[in-house]
């Protein structure tokens, strides 16, 4: 069997991690098999246990925007390493980063560091509770912003509904303080807001959805979330964990014009090691301990070798802007081919794309979930097979990185014609 080394792997794995898998979006439930086990990645292609090859649009769902095993990347992890793993005392390159943070997205005043997007997500809520001295929180159907529990909540379809947790083990209570509404919809939203601002601490939004597959903000959507906030006291939060660095050097809120009260940032920042970030406005920022009292804290928070690798890549990308020029385009050229298969609708913001199955526009996440899953899965089946290795989801972003080719992107679009079929 050509996928035998996997295969046996994954019957260990079974029996002692559950799934298998470390986080659940890696197993492959949603599309049939079993995933490969992956031993290496060089530029744009990932290589399995078993030495199948692959193209890799994954990027470990969205830090590798310059790839795998980039030089300076590397290079900035075994200088790191050698100075030491960690120190929990500070360290130059913290305030470094930090700066560069700020100056990049100048709405994040001042920045915590912390170790992922869930504690980055998390964090900010807490902040933005205590400085609005309400419980509530808004947040909008199939946007992610990690596993916290306040944030653990999605609608049923329609209409505002009072959250009920998505997991078991989520207290009743504490889902609903979380509102959830439609993405896109700003008369729900103007109505809610309207009626219950004086429970509501915050509302958080992907700017550009990138959890129920990539889903674009309508014009005026961000611009009136920003103008009902900011009229009731309330925190606008920006989750731009992918979208930070994505697009441009800084956040989408620079291409959207819209300055927010926190920014949560992860993914890219980190080039591929544990390190996020949430930060913004100076008043509310030092609530945080030990200036404030609003308690967070971290072992390993800021430690230095994700700072020192996450450094390396924001670095670079600083100098060599023409990257986001050159995956807008190969992104553009990938989703123009796949909208071409004639099997469904592409939604695509510069190098993040999604092929939704459907005939419908997809804009929310009713309208994502109508999508035809098996399709979907029949289709990245044809595509794992043919050495592309896409999101095992219809409901992920496909990630275009500055290592892709012209090539890679004619090779995929190739696959992508067969397994359409
Ligand atoms: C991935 C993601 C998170 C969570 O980050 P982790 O590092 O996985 O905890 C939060 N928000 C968004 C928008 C994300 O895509």
């Amino acid at each position: 069997m050509k996928n035998r080394i996997s295969h046996r792997m994954f019957s260990r794995a079974l029996r002692v991690i559950p799934g298998g898998v470390n986080s659940p979006v890696r197993a492959f439930g949603a599309v049939g098999g079993n995933p490969p086990f992956i031993a290496s990645g060089k530029g744009a292609r990932i290589v399995d246990s078993d030495g199948r090859r692959y193209v890799d649009y994954v990027g470990s769902w969205g830090p590798l925007i310059l790839g795998h095993a980039h030089p300076a990347i590397v290079r900035a992890v075994r200088e790191a390493a050698a100075r030491g793993t960690s120190y929990g005392a500070p360290t130059e390159a913290e305030v470094e980063f930090a700066e560069l943070l700020r100056d990049a997205i100048p709405s994040m005043e001042m920045v915590r560091l912390v170790s992922s997007g869930t504690e980055a997500c998390m964090s900010a809520l807490r902040a933005a509770r205590a400085f609005a001295r309400r419980d509530g929180i808004v947040k909008f159907a199939g946007c992610y912003h990690g596993h916290a529990d306040s944030l653990l909540v999605k609608a049923g379809s329609g209409a505002a509904t009072f959250g009920v947790p998505t997991s078991p083990g989520v207290p009743r209570e504490l889902a609903g303080k979380t509102i959830v509404l439609p993405y896109n919809d700003v008369e729900t939203l103007r109505t809610t807001v309207r009626r219950r601002w004086r429970e509501i601490a915050a509302v958080i939004v992907e700017p550009v959805a990138g959890n129920m597959g990539v889903v674009l903000p309508r014009p005026d959507f961000l611009p009136e979330l920003r103008r009902l906030t900011e009229r009731h006291g309330i925190a606008l939060i920006f989750d731009e964990v992918i979208t930070g660095f994505r697009a441009t050097f800084g956040g989408v809120q620079k291409l959207f014009g819209i300055r927010p009260d926190l920014t949560c940032l992860g993914k890219i920042i980190g080039g591929g090691l544990p390190l996020a970030a949430y930060g913004g406005r100076r008043e509310i920022m030092s609530l945080i301990s030990p200036v404030g009292p609003v308690y967070q804290a971290g072992t390993l928070s800021g430690n230095p070798v994700a700072v020192a690798t996450g450094l390396a890549q924001l670095r670079y990308l600083k100098a060599h802007p023409e990257v986001y020029r050159r995956i807008d385009g190969l992104g553009a050229r990938l989703g123009d081919a796949l909208a071409a298969l004639g099997v469904g609708r592409v939604n695509r913001f510069g190098s993040l794309l999604t092929l939704f199955f459907t005939d419908g526009a997809v804009t929310d996440w009713d309208s994502a979930a109508g999508c035809d899953t098996k399709a979907f899965g029949r289709f990245f089946r044809g595509m794992l097979e043919r050495g592309v290795y896409l999101p095992p989801s219809q409901f992920e972003a496909w990630f275009v990185s500055a290592a892709h080719t012209e090539r890679d992107v004619e090779e995929t679009i190739r696959a992508a014609r067969e397994a359409g079929r």
